[in-house]
């Protein structure tokens, strides 16, 4: 398998080169054909297995779709949620999308645009930045829910959601708040979750989150 058969349009193939990404790594394989088929995923994978592409190119190539389609209306709320237990983790995800998007408007198509909500950063620019307009939200539960709770921010036209490390995430007591998030969504959504293990609380958890998951287990 390589990254051209999985029909990625050339900027992104060009920018994975770039980044001395040539071969996709099991966990890449098995899991983006799984995520960009729309079916609900359950990756059982390490940090360094290549985890975060198996969510973040299929998301971007979502929302450029979304925006060919539909273009985004202001205030909507963004299209794509993808949700981490830690800020530093939030941040290199949100600029791997930022990476994606911002090759892809290069090239023409529209331009994606994501916001990073996370604590210890000053919640006016999170707003400046929804305000305009965003279509993938990267966030840790708490900013978040405090966000949602506030209706600064809402999940109504939010089709995508990914939960990242989810094992350290119940570890830190996220698990309430993850399902508060959760019950902000409307209509049909595609859930995915990524794990390093797999104990019988993550199990339960996406039992009840996610709808007849295929397991990628790398
Ligand atoms: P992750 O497991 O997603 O945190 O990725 C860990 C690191 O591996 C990141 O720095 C990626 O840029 C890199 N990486 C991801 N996929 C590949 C791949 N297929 N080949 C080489 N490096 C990769």
């Amino acid at each position: 398998r390589s990254f051209e058969s999985m029909k990625f349009p050339q900027p992104i193939l060009e920018c994975l080169k770039k980044k001395g990404i040539e071969k996709p790594s099991p966990i890449q394989i098995q899991g983006i054909p799984t995520v960009l088929s729309g079916r609900d995923m359950i990756g059982i994978a390490f940090t360094g297995s290549g985890k975060t592409l198996v969510f973040t190119l299929p998301i971007v190539m979502f929302c450029i779709e979304q925006e060919k389609r539909l273009p985004f209306v202001k205030k909507e709320g963004p299209y794509g949620l993808i949700i981490c237990p830690s800020r530093e983790l939030a941040k290199q995800t949100c600029e791997n999308i930022t990476m994606f998007g911002d090759v892809m408007a290069a090239a023409g198509f529209p331009q994606i645009r994501s916001v990073l909500c996370i604590g210890g950063m000053p919640v006016k620019e999170q707003m400046d930045i929804i305000n305009r307009g965003c279509h993938v939200m990267v966030a840790t539960p708490g900013r978040l829910m405090d966000m949602l709770d506030k209706k600064m921010v809402t999940l109504d036209v939010c089709r995508y959601l990914c939960m990242d490390e989810a094992d350290r995430m119940i570890d830190m007591g996220f698990e309430e708040d993850v399902r508060t998030i959760f019950s902000y969504f409307k209509g049909q959504r595609q859930t995915l979750l990524f794990s390093a293990t797999m104990p019988k609380k993550i199990q339960n958890f996406a039992r009840s989150a996610l709808v007849k998951p295929v397991t990628v287990n790398v």
